[in-house]
């Protein structure tokens, strides 16, 4: 019941993405109906129903420009996984504040990057500059476009790269 399902908005653009169980809701309310099932039925007692991998919203609702939210996980995406300094693909990666916290820098998309850990032990708390280093981009914070938003669950949910692309 808590598999994800892509919400659509009425002019299908993807908008979401929600449980089974509040997609079924939706369904069951008359207020969305099913685009995609693909993975069988759920049964209560009495009946069953589709179970649903794309559902799409019957009115059309407005919202604010999406934003990506700013997290370890969304910066070492935006990086490719790869060190922004060596460009290393490390297994593991550490966030790096370009400019440190305690020379005033923030916890900003534009402060942010991955870095290896011995290049993030390497700089320690000094500015790009003093540590004598390079960047291979200049930190910023990521379009919130659709692709972007969903593309990560395009692993487990091929089907929904019909509905994806293109926005
Ligand atoms: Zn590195």
């Amino acid at each position: 019941m808590y598999e994800p399902v892509l919400v659509l908005n009425a002019n299908f653009e993807p908008i979401n993405v929600c449980t089974t169980r509040r997609a079924l809701g939706l369904v069951i309310n008359g207020k969305a109906s099913l685009v995609l099932n693909g993975r069988g039925e759920i049964h209560t007692v009495t009946q069953s129903y589709p179970r649903p991998s794309i559902i799409r919203l019957d009115q059309m609702i407005k919202r604010p420009r999406p934003t990506v939210r700013l997290t370890k996980r969304e910066v070492l995406r935006r990086d490719d996984f790869t060190c922004q300094y060596c460009g290393h693909l490390a297994p593991y990666l550490t966030i790096d504040h370009v400019i440190p916290r305690r020379l005033g820098g923030q916890h900003s998309w534009d402060n942010l990057v991955a870095a290896c850990p011995s290049c993030n032990h390497h700089k320690g708390g000094r500015t790009v500059e003093q540590a004598q280093m390079r960047l291979l981009h200049s930190p910023k914070e990521p379009a919130a476009s659709v692709y972007y938003m969903f593309s990560r669950h395009l692993v487990d949910n091929q089907a929904w790269l019909p509905f994806i692309e293109g926005w």
